[in-house]
């Protein structure tokens, strides 16, 4: 059997053996309720739609938070990992394979870096770059043992491990699970003043979304960035740009720092990186820093594992060429130009850059829109409170996105 064929079996089984309220009531007893997921059960998925159990379609507007951006199994991302899955999927770390150095390499050159440190989930990347910049602050800084500082900005998203949530602002993602990890200090985002009154010579570095993400699509005011770049390179800090949701195309550019010809001193890969078949991060930095590692001191069994490579590989392929970002930029200025005419009682405020938009309803709940924007036919998904985001596949048709923009207007007319 092809995976093809398991895949199509899959579906058909879906759709013989239970109904969508079936399936949902299974989901419900036997998965915990960390999610609340909208009543939809996808069964199956191309380009930049999905399809349910009960054969509706649906235009995703979410994708998968940026880990789509290249639609639902494009096919040059399906024939990379098919090629792989017939050759070699796992070894571990314990020997090389023929897809790490060139994985690592190219995902290097598309950063203009010169060295990868791959992990799986965007969390692992995160957590990564801490334990990075707190052995550089310790070995190269010379930061006195146990006292390094990381700052971070409030409303941040940097994922769910026990120590990212112990610097979160969002009580949903932190509260109850203490003891909090100790070293972090919090500004607010966008605040430069802030950021350079934070800083003493324990700081090693900075974590900062060039946009946030979770927090409502929220781009910071212009010069923030090349500030946090300035103020790390003259308190000597790394600055570490989480990349996970806006990098690789998202914003029209390769990296949201682009736009701000910021460049940090890590970039933390996730999402996309995957192609949206298999789970693939990165911290891509220089030889200078990440050279603090040594044989033993970090890693993972899964990390630049021979699938993974392969498919990260074809997206730095896929990225390389600008194709993709040139969509995310053209798409998107249009997607912003219909949105901003939205009637600003009903939609307080957009936010956004390229294929990336948060809307801010003035009396509606993000849920709610979600929720009729779903019997519209059209996914997407509610951030804090009112907000909703809309991030399509790069790979979008402009007449999708139209219709699925003139859903948003019947709505709220
Ligand atoms: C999704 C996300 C993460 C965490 O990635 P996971 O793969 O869910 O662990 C970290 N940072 C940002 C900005 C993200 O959007």
């Amino acid at each position: 059997m092809t995976v093809q064929d398991s895949r199509e079996a899959a579906a058909r089984a879906a759709h013989g053996a239970s109904t969508a309220g079936q399936l949902r009531a299974q989901t419900l007893a036997h998965s915990a309720h960390n999610y609340d997921p909208l009543p939809v059960v996808i069964c199956e998925a191309d380009g930049a739609w999905v399809t349910d159990v009960e054969g509706r379609r649906y235009l995703d507007m979410l994708a998968a938070y940026s880990a789509i951006n290249f639609g639902h199994r494009h096919p040059r991302l399906v024939a990379a990992a098919l090629r792989q899955l017939e050759r070699v999927t796992l070894v571990s770390r314990a020997f090389d394979h023929d897809q790490f150095g060139p994985f690592c390499a190219e995902l290097a050159a598309l950063a203009g870096l010169d060295m990868v440190l791959p992990m799986n989930t965007g969390a692992e990347a995160v957590e990564t770059a801490i334990k990075t910049a707190r052995k550089w602050g310790y070995e190269v800084k010379g930061v006195p043992a146990d006292q390094a500082v990381i700052i971070a900005f409030e409303g941040n998203f940097h994922g769910r491990t026990t120590t990212i949530v112990s610097f979160s602002t969002d009580e949903d993602a932190r509260a109850s699970y203490g003891p909090y990890t100790p070293g972090f200090r919090l500004v607010p985002y966008g605040d430069l003043a802030a950021l350079a009154a934070a800083f003493d010579d324990r700081v090693v570095g900075v974590l900062v979304e060039p946009i946030q993400g979770e927090a409502g699509v929220l781009v910071p005011p212009a010069g923030f960035l090349p500030g946090v770049r300035e103020l790390c390179t003259a308190r000597g800090a790394l600055m570490m740009a989480d990349e996970i949701q806006s990098g690789l195309g998202r914003t029209g550019d390769t990296f949201a720092c682009d736009h701000e010809n910021v460049v940090p001193d890590m970039y933390l890969l996730g999402k996309a990186l995957g192609g949206g078949i298999v789970p693939v991060s990165a911290v891509v930095s220089r030889s200078d820093i990440l050279r603090v590692f040594k044989p033993g001191q970090h890693g993972s069994t899964f990390g630049g594992n021979p699938l993974a490579c392969a498919v990260g590989r074809e997206v730095i392929a896929m990225l390389s060429t600008g194709e993709y970002q040139e969509r995310s930029a053209k798409l998107g200025s249009h997607m912003h130009d219909r949105l901003a005419s939205l009637p600003s009682d009903v939609v307080r405020q957009v936010r956004g850059r390229g294929l990336w938009a948060g809307l801010e309803f003035a009396s509606l709940s993000g849920r709610e829109v979600c929720k009729r924007l779903a019997e519209r036919g059209v996914l997407a998904k509610d951030t804090h409170g009112s907000t909703i985001r809309l991030a399509p596949p790069l790979v979008i048709s402009e007449d999708d996105l139209d219709w699925a923009i003139d859903q948003v207007e019947a709505l709220v007319r």
